[in-house]
């Protein structure tokens, strides 16, 4: 599922390719239940003749600003992802949406599992306006990451997940976070020690930097802008039960955390 770092590289990729800049001449909506918040006509007269400004991020929404001040917004949810491409190129052939630009480009929503969404709105807040902090903004501070979890009695997995605490993270970059930091996954947010709240931090800067550096590096190779988690090569607690833990050899666990599997070393995190 793509998380934070996916919908970056996807961000850095469009601007890379030259989104920025061209001009919307049509929608294609071949699978129209993507389309939330209006009616598909007016998302297609909405959009029409419309620059696109900017492409930004916020948690795992992908934001296309146009020159009269609306977004055109996306969610991957599981499997989708954007393709900029010449007209001529053939389609990949699970293209669920396109979007025609001036001078022959296509902007292709690609989605196997037609779960993504997308959205034109006035007002990103609406969509994005709860969100807890972005864990690679300067401002997100270990002092910060206490506070969201402060006198939380969730455990520290689901608050992890929980995009009104921290945006941005998902299931396998959670575990990674929490192996890293040595963190047992059921713990209570609010009983986490500074220390640990440090550790924590330190781990999910690093993990996630780490991770959109990897899919950049993916990206300028000609690879798709977005890769599972687990293709990366770059994950330390193996997603399987029993597995050998990478640090210490011992048999990792899979206990399922508010309907999320969830996999970590007993010994090591504690
Ligand atoms: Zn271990």
């Amino acid at each position: 599922m793509p998380e934070l770092p996916d919908v970056e590289a996807m961000r850095r990729y469009l601007l890379g390719r030259g989104l920025v800049g061209r001009k919307f001449t049509g929608a294609v909506l071949d699978w129209p239940k993507a389309v939330k918040g209006s009616s598909l006509e007016d998302l297609v007269l909405g959009i029409l003749h419309k620059h696109v400004q900017d492409v930004a991020r916020r948690a795992k929404f992908l934001m296309l600003r146009l020159d009269d001040g609306q977004s055109l917004v996306f969610h991957m949810r599981m499997t989708g992802s954007l393709l900029l491409e010449r007209s001529a190129t053939p389609r990949h052939p699970m293209t669920r949406n396109f979007f025609p630009l001036d001078d022959d480009w296509y902007l292709l929503f690609v989605d196997p599992r037609k779960l993504g969404t997308v959205q034109l709105v006035a007002d990103e807040a609406l969509l994005v306006g709860n969100l807890g902090p972005e864990p690679l903004d300067e401002s997100f501070t270990p002092e910060v990451l206490m506070q969201r979890l402060e006198r939380r009695k969730a455990p520290v997995k689901a608050l992890l997940c929980d995009q009104n605490v921290i945006a941005g993270i998902g299931n396998i970059y959670a575990d990674e976070i929490l192996f890293s930091a040595t963190v047992h996954p059921l713990t209570p947010g609010g009983t986490l020690t500074p220390k640990q709240g440090e550790l924590m931090h330190a781990a999910t800067v690093e993990i996630l930097t780490q991770a959109i550096d990897k899919l950049e590096d993916l990206v300028s190779k000609g690879g798709p802008p977005t890769e599972s988690a687990e293709g990366l090569g770059t994950l330390k607690v193996p997603r399987k039960a029993n597995a050998a833990c990478t640090k210490c050899g011992e048999p990792i666990q899979r206990i399922i955390v508010r309907s999320r599997g969830t996999y970590f070393c007993p010994k090591c995190q504690t």
